[in-house]
């Protein structure tokens, strides 16, 4: 069943001449390839191809990756549409070289009925410009008493079930949502808090949190519930995925998971993968604010090397919109989150890549091939025969991060920074949905 919805856009005709193709899952990293894409579809892969097409694309000196997946994704529709909607949220996608995404289901109304799944599903036929999937929500309301209509859900087009931005608390509930997921064959995705030791805190519990007078939120708040989750997955035989691994003590969990043979996927932000606590001391600590928080650097580089070992198969950006006015309010009221589509490859880019602690092919896997797997999606690859999902990749391009964004939200954590890499062209599920070079004549 078709998982992934969108607008109806014309397929793609272009010659895509002179890249390095870096596609780990077909075996490419190739200089100078020549890419022909006919009706959307991948029709030849060569050196020197005829430059016979409609439009060529002078790409030398780009590199051209398949199409990045977005396992978590905030949209904000229904019911926050100034934060975001669908052709906003897929715009900022498209931007940051993403050909699909996942979108969370905390909205208002929360996506736990078919019928609200529905009118999300008919609005991606219509408005998104990158093929989008909804996960729909495991509890009722997401208030964690009582199943939603799980299977229901499923027959609507459910990509996979979430109460994310919150942890389901009671395990009973979240042992029988894994029997009913089993049914669907779709999987959890789970948010790991345990709200009796995060106890609403803002911060990473540690010693900037000490030192700053804040509230702290400790690692375990997260790890006593991965663990715990991972042993009910284990008994139930289910598939899960982590969201958002933020601590070295969760990664340790996952590890120990998957060697006693648990079908566990798991996905990280590039803010946590870039980031730390240090980085709550900035004026604007606004946009620093976010759920699991930035840890400590023994955190993030427990993560960086979990990432590039395979461990944490994923990274998801967590793309969280706010109101400006709600995040420029002091620490402790800020809501948690930032947007991410944009800058996620720049990021991880200019922070792993560069200065050579994870390889450029490890990077692309976890932001494409991985989470699609995880999710049983469409495998993006730069293959004869494929629907053209890539982008292009400027990877020597410096820029700086600032409004405006393609996003309706400006929460961007990396504000202010100047990252390397800029996307110059998106083409997902065959039809060109950004770009930003021109084509030089035939
Ligand atoms: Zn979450
Ligand atoms: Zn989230």
């Amino acid at each position: 069943m078709e998982r992934l919805f969108a607008a109806p856009a014309p397929p793609a005709d272009l010659l895509i001449a002179g890249a390095r193709v870096v596609d780990p899952g077909s075996g490419l990293d190739g200089p100078s390839l020549d890419v022909r894409i006919h009706e959307g579809v991948i029709a030849e892969i060569g050196p020197d191809l005829p430059r016979t097409e409609v439009e060529t694309i002078d790409a030398d000196g780009l590199v051209l990756l398949p199409g990045l997946v977005d396992p978590h994704v905030h949209l904000r529709t229904p019911g926050d549409e100034d934060e975001e909607g669908v052709a906003s949220g897929t715009r900022a996608a498209a931007a940051g070289g993403f050909t699909a995404i996942l979108a969370m289901p905390n909205t208002r109304p929360v996506v736990d009925t078919p019928i609200v799944l529905s009118g999300l599903v008919q609005r991606a036929g219509r408005e998104a410009v990158v093929p989008t999937g909804f996960m729909a929500a495991i509890t009722a309301g997401q208030e964690g008493e009582r199943l939603a209509e799980m299977v229901a859900l499923a027959e609507a087009g459910a990509a996979a079930f979430s109460d994310d931005g919150r942890p389901v608390e009671r395990a009973a509930i979240l042992r029988r949502a894994f029997q009913y997921a089993s049914v669907t064959g779709l999987r959890l995705a789970l948010h790991e808090e345990d709200l009796s030791l995060s106890g609403g805190a803002d911060m990473h519990e540690g010693a900037v949190s000490a030192e700053l007078g804040l509230e702290g939120y400790p690692s375990i708040a997260e790890s006593v519930m991965v663990g715990r989750d991972l042993a009910i997955a284990r008994y139930e035989g289910a598939p899960v995925h982590v969201c958002h691994v933020s601590a070295a003590e969760s990664v340790a969990e996952i590890r120990r998971a998957r060697e006693l043979g648990v079908d566990v996927t798991a996905e990280v932000t590039p803010h946590h993968l870039c980031l730390t606590d240090e980085h709550v001391r900035s004026l604007d600590a606004g946009r620093a604010k976010m759920s699991p928080p930035l840890r400590a650097a023994t955190d993030r580089a427990a993560l960086i090397e979990a990432l590039a070992d395979g461990t944490l198969d994923c990274i998801g950006t967590d793309h969280a919109p706010h109101r400006g006015h709600e995040k420029e309010q002091p620490f402790a009221h800020a809501p948690n989150g930032v947007i991410g589509l944009e800058t996620a490859f720049p990021a991880v880019y200019t922070h792993l890549v560069e200065p050579g602690l994870v390889p450029l092919a490890a990077i692309v896997e976890r932001m494409s091939t991985g989470p699609a797997a995880a999710f049983g999606l469409p495998r993006p690859a730069i293959r004869e025969g494929e629907r053209a999902s890539l982008c292009l990749w400027d990877l020597a391009a410096n820029w700086l991060v600032q409004p405006p964004y393609a996003s309706r939200s400006a929460n961007c954590a990396f504000a202010g920074q100047t990252l390397r890499a800029r996307c110059h062209l998106t083409i997902a599920a065959g039809a060109v949905a950004h770009r930003l070079i021109e084509a030089v004549a035939a």
